[in-house]
């Protein structure tokens, strides 16, 4: 018998779903011997009433999962399990099952099975927490109908028992009631007084739910691609996603793109259309990105690491493959622009270049070649971040479930370019002007989009509103980075290649057109640095005031579109908006 959870009404985008849920249990993770997991399940077992019999499939009415964990064909996890069990039973309580630890077992599935990762304002992972079955019978989608955040004031939390605002409710999936609903138990197992602290959890549509549909939310990223989600989704709860994005025949478009590469034969000088291991392909690709990053976070040189994924995405990667039936072929692999290791590297490569502009300030203030190094990384990261923001809105319009994740990179763009748009750099070629302040953030209005009208907006979103209201957005962004584009990606030969960030349609049109543009037009470092004329000459054009005044302009519609979407996905008084 399986669990689920309902919409009670018919429900816009944009609402909550729950009152704030206190945790059943919580850990921060910190340095500490004994893991997160361990340490919420011990936290779990004086609760428990005593009992002799061997622990029921379900503990305060959640699925402990034990039975397919302990059956994982996976080593790792069933000593995991085993070694965690007899660290706790070894932390005072005297065993309630004879010398067995199956209760012990059964907590720590249940941790293991039901816990979620809990973030602060600013994305940082602070520890883990279970709720109750109010959020942990909702079950999984790849394209789910709602999001959750956390709730961390104590002070004004309402009370537990007030069910007035819960628009979700319990339901029994398949309808199999071969088994009493007292089986299922509750929270009632809980003892009385026993105290629920630590961040509360509130769930959110972000999608039109009717009357009666299953309410779910990820458990797992959703800019991933098929194939690793359900990777995940089988080592951590053991089952196999059949939502609607994973059956779709043919697969959707996101996922798709998510991993859609081109192979370049060197022999025969062209586009390589025989059939070769497209899996062992994408595993190649995968490698290569992980071996730069875990070189990147060990050795920390930022400038070696831009560099390496640049080269991937601009000359893709040479590597041997088995041709099927034919033994092996020397490919060129290239990654499509929305392929996901591609945005991973926009997200890293935005970090990257911003911590080398920084490093740079820090280093000498006076020296104006060191000044104009860390300008033009500035400019980079920005234009990465614009990059990454406006190809994942592109895949947020066919997969609107991907919203969290258009919101965030839209704000993280928008913050990007107002650092850049004041950055004391432009003194060098520019007069300093009116200077750009948090001020003119308030006061700005754009008359083509109602900009400042619509941050106003903060009831659920109407469908039909929604769209109205993101294409004009889209509309200036759009128009806005046309201006700017050749400025903010001047000295970066890569993001050059890239002739609009924000409208990917063309590559839809005809996949073979951004694969044809890479080969073709292979990309010479020095090119742009003519002679000194020409310098001056392009300087003139692209360190101007009105670039500067037009990328805080950019900037502002980014944080606005992206705390728009924020509202939808997080509500009015979120982080983002
Ligand atoms: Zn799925
Ligand atoms: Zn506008």
């Amino acid at each position: 018998m399986e669990m689920e959870m309902r919409a009670r009404e018919d429900i816009k985008a944009g609402q909550d779903l729950t009152p704030p849920l206190p945790p059943l249990t919580f850990a921060l993770h910190h340095q500490s011997p004994t893991s997160s997991d361990i340490r919420a399940a011990l936290r779990l077992l004086p609760s428990l009433p005593s009992t002799s019999t061997s622990p029921p499939p379900r503990l305060f009415g959640l699925l402990t999962n034990r039975d397919r964990l302990m059956s994982s064909p996976d080593p790792d996890v069933l000593s995991m399990i085993r070694e965690g069990a007899r660290e706790m039973s070894t932390h005072g309580r005297p065993n309630l099952y004879n010398d067995d630890v199956a209760l012990e077992e059964a907590l720590l599935c249940l941790v293991m099975t039901n816990a979620v990762e809990v973030q602060d304002n600013n994305g940082r992972m602070l520890g883990i927490a279970v709720y109750d079955h109010n959020f942990s019978w909702i079950n999984h989608s790849c394209s789910p109908n709602a999001s959750y955040r956390f709730f961390f004031s104590h002070s004004n939390t309402p009370s537990f028992s007030n069910h007035s605002n819960m628009l979700i409710v319990p339901a029994f999936f398949n309808d199999v009631q071969t088994q009493g609903k007292s089986d299922v138990c509750s929270t009632s197992q809980l003892k009385q007084g026993c105290e629920r602290y630590g961040p509360s959890i509130i769930v959110r549509s972000i999608k039109r739910i009717n009357k009666g549909e299953a309410v779910t939310v990820p458990y797992t990223d959703l800019l991933q691609p098929k194939a690793m989600r359900q990777a995940e989704l089988w080592s951590k709860y053991q089952f196999v996603c059949c939502c609607k994005r994973c059956t779709a025949s043919p697969p959707t478009y996101v996922d798709r793109t998510l991993e859609e590469i081109s192979a370049y034969s060197l022999e025969l000088n062209s586009r390589f259309d025989h059939h070769f291991n497209r899996d062992e392909a994408n595993q190649k690709l995968t490698d290569y990105m992980d071996e730069v990053v875990t070189e990147y976070l060990s050795v920390g040189d930022p400038e070696s690491c831009c560099k390496k994924m640049e080269h991937l995405l601009n000359q893709g990667l040479l590597c041997e493959l088995s041709e099927t039936g034919e033994g092996k072929v020397v490919l060129n692999l290239r990654l499509h622009p929305l392929h996901h290791l591609a945005l991973n590297a926009y997200t890293t490569l935005a970090s990257a270049y911003k911590i080398r502009s920084n490093d740079l300030l820090a280093l000498n203030s006076d020296n104006d070649a060191h000044n104009l190094e860390a300008f033009n990384m500035s400019r980079t990261s920005a234009g990465y971040s614009l990059l990454l923001a406006g190809a994942t809105d592109y895949l947020f319009q066919s997969e609107s479930s991907l919203i969290a994740s258009a919101a965030n990179f839209w704000v993280s763009a928008g913050e990007s370019l107002l650092t850049l748009a004041r950055s004391s750099g432009w003194n060098l070629f520019v007069k300093p002007g009116k200077p750009v302040s948090n001020s003119s953030l308030k006061t700005h209005k754009c008359s083509k989009c109602s900009l400042m009208d619509r941050l106003e907006v903060n009831g659920p979103a109407e469908n039909a509103d929604f769209g109205n209201i993101s294409c004009k957005f889209l509309d200036c962004i759009s128009n806005m980075t046309r201006k700017v584009w050749n400025s903010i990606t001047y000295s970066c030969a890569h993001l050059q290649t890239y002739k609009d960030p924000i409208n990917f349609s063309r590559l839809s049109k005809s996949s073979n057109l951004w694969d044809l543009q890479a080969h073709c037009g292979s990309i010479d470092e020095g090119s742009h640095f003519g002679s000194e004329g020409s310098i001056s000459r392009i300087k003139a054009q692209v360190y101007t005031e009105e670039v500067k005044v037009s990328i805080f302009q950019l900037g502002v519609h980014c944080l606005a579109y992206g705390g728009y979407l924020a509202n939808i996905c997080y509500g009015k008084n979120s982080h983002l908006t």
